[in-house]
């Protein structure tokens, strides 16, 4: 852009009266009351009512005929009422299947995990208000009405905003610096996953809402992963419709972004969905173990080897991911190619989280917590698994006195669900957009060591054009003290590094270059330069 359109820009931008501007604000501001009136009733729909249970409601929720019976019989005076929330309903319904399991004989116990999938299944039979009539009008108002407002919000910033990080008053926005608005919607979205991972059968309205669109894709009403499933993948979507605004001055930007909404609505939505209607197992071909923790499981390897060809080459696929593709690409081209092309994980990071990436925290002694904790993370992993494949090939469940379907249950409640979601999600506008990939992710860890030990990538500093703004650190998502080694004009071979290139992005003087090279020279000296009367020393010896 030339000096002359660029002040012309500028002008008009700091110019909030010119009447162009004046309409782009208030189509931004129209988009803003769409996205809140979808998000207000997307909330509201959850508390819609009535739930009545019926004597159809219960069988077509429970296959097993004592199990079905039971309950039946422990629901007959719920069976003459209406409730007017899921929530009246449920604390009911729960005490109900309770009674009804103390009746069974000791072999025929319903466990915790099936008492929860009934609850689940027979709210979502017994929700008969409007939304079971009008489920996809009630998608469209909410979910719907909400993507499209937040791309309204977004779009005009095309013709206000210069492309790039702007830092005006960031650290004044309550949203996006820890004020009341950011913990609210840190708040709402940890109650979000709280529903989602262990309360589904409060979710069914929503689970409802997007019934027709699983019926649809896969022939199947939804459960709450698909629903979950959807969500990521709009939530990737229109943000990355921000992030193509927002860095489309930035070719690696609009790639890299393009490139995790491709593999997130592809690989991880679509086509897993698509295999469940052909009658194949469920298999997202781009998640790896360890981040794919439960692919090592009985049940998992069972599917894999009672499905034909597909099923083996499924087996043969993951183990071939994390054994041999993950070394070699992480040798040629660091952590990048996966932590922020591929994943989805990363992708939401990079898209859904990119408002809060200033918020990672770049103290020593976050990097300290950090290092203990993501390769912790990755033993725990590594044993979890042993004991797995331990299980099954000697069909003992106990190895060295550790009970392994314990460890494994352990391993998914903690790490699984409250790590990788409630907090590596839920904690994104209170900590950044990455505290999963920093402080949890195995794979990162994995990931991270190849890319310390073993690699070609580095970030290269020219030391010499630094001005010491902080930009590049400022807005680090791993929270890596980048102008630190730009000072020293040092490389950056971190193994936390995920090259999502927003330092080089953001630093106005172009000292900072993702580069995949030869490894010799990766680890540079950094240069300390002595003045004397005499001449110059560089590192305390050469004369220059
Ligand atoms: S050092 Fe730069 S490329 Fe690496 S994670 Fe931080 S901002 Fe992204
Ligand atoms: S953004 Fe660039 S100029 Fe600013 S501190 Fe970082 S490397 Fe130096």
């Amino acid at each position: 852009m030339s000096d002359q359109k660029l002040n012309k820009v500028i002008n008009e931008i700091k110019d909030d009266t010119n009447p162009s501007s004046k309409g782009l604000y208030i189509i931004r501001y129209t988009g803003l009351a769409l996205f809140v009136m979808g998000l207000l009733l997307f909330t509201y729909v959850m508390f819609m009512g009535p739930f009545e249970l019926s004597k159809s409601s219960i069988e077509d929720s429970i296959s097993n005929k004592q199990h079905r019976q039971a309950i039946a019989q422990q629901t007959t005076t719920m069976q003459q009422q209406s409730y007017t929330t899921v929530f009246s309903f449920i604390a009911n319904l729960k005490p109900a299947i309770e009674e009804a399991n103390e009746t069974l004989d000791d072999g025929d116990r319903i466990n915790d995990y099936k008492q929860g999938v009934y609850r689940l299944n027979i709210a979502k039979q017994a929700s008969t208000g409007i939304i079971d009539s009008y489920s996809m009008l009630y998608f469209w108002l909410s979910i719907g009405l909400g993507c499209l407002g937040a791309i309204i919000f977004f779009l005009p910033k095309i013709w206000l905003r210069l492309p790039g990080i702007d830092n005006d008053h960031i650290y004044h926005n309550s949203a996006m610096s820890l004020g009341t608005i950011g913990w609210a919607t840190g708040l709402y979205f940890i109650a979000f996953y709280v529903f989602i991972y262990w309360y589904p059968e409060y979710a069914v309205n929503w689970i409802k809402m997007v019934d027709p669109i699983s019926m649809a894709i896969k022939g199947q009403p939804a459960g709450q992963w698909f629903l979950y499933g959807l969500l990521y993948t709009l939530a990737i979507v229109v943000m990355g419709v921000r992030m193509f605004i927002k860095y489309r001055h930035s070719k690696y930007h609009l790639v890299r972004t393009s490139s995790v909404m491709f593999f997130q609505t592809a690989f991880a939505f679509i086509i897993p969905e698509l295999l469940v209607a052909f009658n194949k197992p469920y298999y997202d071909f781009k998640n790896i173990w360890p981040l794919d923790y439960d692919f090592f499981f009985d049940w998992q390897i069972n599917t894999f080897v009672n499905s034909g060809s597909l099923g083996m080459f499924m087996l043969m696929w993951g183990i071939a991911l994390t054994v041999v593709v993950v070394p070699v690409l992480t040798y040629f081209y660091g952590k990048r190619w996966y932590c922020s092309w591929v994943c989805g994980c990363g992708g939401l990071a990079e898209t859904f989280g990119d408002p809060y990436r200033q918020l990672s925290d770049n103290s020593k002694s976050a990097w300290k917590l950090e290092r203990w904790s993501v390769h912790s993370v990755l033993v725990l992993v590594t044993i979890m698994t042993i004991g797995v494949l331990y299980t099954y090939f000697t069909g003992s469940s106990s190895l060295l006195g550790i009970d392994t379907y314990n460890l494994r249950s352990w391993y998914g409640f903690l790490i699984g669900a409250a790590f990788a979601g409630v907090i590596g999600v839920g904690t994104y506008p209170i900590l950044g957009n990455r505290p999963w990939c920093r402080f949890g992710c195995p794979l990162a860890a994995y990931l991270g060591l190849i890319q310390r030990f073993k690699s070609r990538f580095r970030i290269t500093t020219n030391g010499g054009q630094c001005i010491s703004c902080g930009n590049c650190s400022t807005y680090c998502e791993m929270g890596i003290d980048v102008r630190w080694y730009a000072q020293r004009g040092q490389n950056i071979v971190r193994s936390s590094c995920v090259g999502c290139g927003v330092c080089s992005s953001v630093c106005p003087r172009g000292v900072l270059k993702l580069e995949n090279g030869p490894e010799e020279g990766r680890f540079n000296e950094p240069k300390a330069f002595t003045v004397h009367e005499d001449g110059v020393t560089v590192n305390g010896g050469i004369e220059t």
